[in-house]
C-alpha cells in the first residue's frame, strides 16, 4: 500500500533524486537474503543526517522465531550502531520481541478501529499482556461509534463443513447481510458513515489454509474448484477476488496483480483472503471466519485460534465487524461400567 500510494505522488508530482524529498524506491528480500539485510543497511546509513535519521517499520515482526523476524532485527540492532539519533516507528509489534539495543516508547493510542471493534480485539490483548501492550483508555473517536458487531453462524443443517471457509450456506450469508448493510448498492446503512460502501471496502478473512480460488489447467479448464465460501458469493452476485495459497503457488504472476490491487483497492471487488496476506491494511467493513492452518495448527485449542483472528482479522477493521461463530466441536465420551 506504501508502494501503491508512493507511486501515485510521484506520479502526480515527480521530482528526480537526489533532491530533497524525492521518492526512491528500493526493494529488499527480508524472507530470503542475508545480503540485503546489509544493503538496506547501506542504503538507509546514506541517508543519516545530522546524526539523525527517521525509519518507519509498517507490521514489524521481530519475532526470532522466524527468518524474516531473525533478518529486521538485525537490521535494526545495525542501524541503531551506527546512528547516534535514530528515530525508528514500528507497527504492529510484540514489544517481547523488540531488540534491546532500542529503547522502547510504546504508544498505545487506539487509531484505527471504531470502539466495538476494539472491544473484540481488546479480548485477545487483554489474555497477552506479557506481549502486547494493551490500549490506553484515552483513545481518538473512532470512525463510527458504537456500531454493532453482527454475528452469523455456521450452524444448521444448510451448512457444510468444519468451518465457514468450506460452506457455500456461509458464503450465502455473508453475501446477504452485506446487501443488507449497502455494500455495491451506492448507498450505506452504516450509522455515522453514510460514504456509500464499495465492495473494495470489503474483506473476508481467515486463517484457513484451505482457501482458494478456481483452479484452471492450462487449457482453462478448471481442475479445483473455489472453495466453499467464494462459490456462495459468487452465487449472490458478488465480485469477488480471492488471494490463497493454492492462488499463489499456480499463477506467480496473476498472484502479483490481485496483491497489488489489493493493496491499493484498485478494483472494485470484495477480497476473501488470509490474514498474514493483509498485514497493514484495513477495511470499513470486516468479516471474520474462523479457520486452522492445516499444517501448522496442530494441537492449537480453540481458543488461541480465537485469539489469532481477533488479532489479525479483525484489527483491520475500522467500522463494522461480522463474526461467523462456528460450533465447538463435541467428542461424544462413553464410560465403562
Ligand atoms: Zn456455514
Amino acid at each position: 500500500m506504501v508502494a501503491g500510494q508512493l507511486e501515485m505522488a510521484l506520479s502526480a508530482d515527480p521530482t528526480p533524486p537526489p533532491t530533497p524529498g524525492a521518492v526512491v524506491r528500493h526493494h529488499y528480500d527480508l524472507f530470503n537474503s542475508d545480503a540485503d539485510v546489509q544493503q538496506a543497511v547501506t542504503d538507509l546509513l546514506t541517508r543519516v543526517k545530522d546524526g539523525q535519521l527517521h525509519v518507519l517499520l509498517d507490521e514489524a515482526d521481530f519475532s526470532s522465531s522466524d527468518v524474516s523476524g531473525q533478518r529486521l532485527s538485525t537490521l535494526v540492532a545495525r542501524l541503531a550502531e551506527s546512528v547516534p539519533d535514530l528515530h525508528l516507528w514500528a507497527a504492529g509489534v510484540f514489544h517481547i520481541d523488540i531488540p534491546p539495543s532500542l529503547r522502547p516508547e510504546p504508544l498505545t493510542v487506539p487509531l484505527r478501529c471504531a470502539p466495538s471493534v476494539l472491544r473484540e480485539v481488546q479480548t485477545a490483548v487483554g489474555r497477552l499482556t506479557g506481549s502486547i501492550h494493551n490500549y490506553s483508555d484515552s483513545g481518538v473517536p473512532g470512525p463510527g461509534d458504537g456500531l454493532r458487531v453482527i454475528r452469523l453462524s455456521h450452524h444448521d443443517n444448510a451448512h457444510r463443513g468444519r468451518w465457514p471457509v468450506e460452506c457455500q450456506q456461509c458464503g450465502k450469508e455473508v453475501a446477504a447481510e452485506l446487501r443488507r448493510l449497502g455494500v455495491g448498492s451506492g448507498g450505506s446503512s452504516l450509522p455515522n458513515s453514510p460514504t456509500p460502501l464499495s465492495y473494495r471496502d470489503v474483506f473476508i478473512i481467515t486463517r484457513s489454509s484451505e482457501l482458494q480460488d478456481d483452479i484452471e489447467d492450462d487449457a482453462g479448464q478448471v481442475t479445483s474448484r473455489a472453495s466453499g465460501v467464494v462459490r456462495g458469493l459468487r452465487d449472490e452476485g458478488l465480485p469477488v477476488c480471492v488471494l490463497g495459497n493454492q492462488d499463489r503457488r499456480h499463477s506467480r504472476a496473476r498472484w502479483e496483480r490481485d496483491v497489488h490491487d489489493v493493496a491499493v483497492a484498485a478494483t472494485d471487488r470484495v477480497t476473501v483472503t488470509r490474514y498474514s496476506y493483509v498485514h497493514g491494511l484495513e477495511r470499513r467493513v470486516v468479516v471474520m471466519l474462523p479457520g486452522r492452518h492445516k499444517e501448522n495448527d496442530e494441537g492449537l485449542s480453540d481458543e488461541l485460534i480465537d485469539l489469532g483472528d481477533r488479532l489479525f482479522a479483525a484489527s483491520r477493521c475500522t467500522t463494522q465487524l461480522i463474526m461467523v461463530d462456528v460450533p465447538p466441536v463435541t467428542t461424544a465420551t462413553s464410560t465403562a461400567t
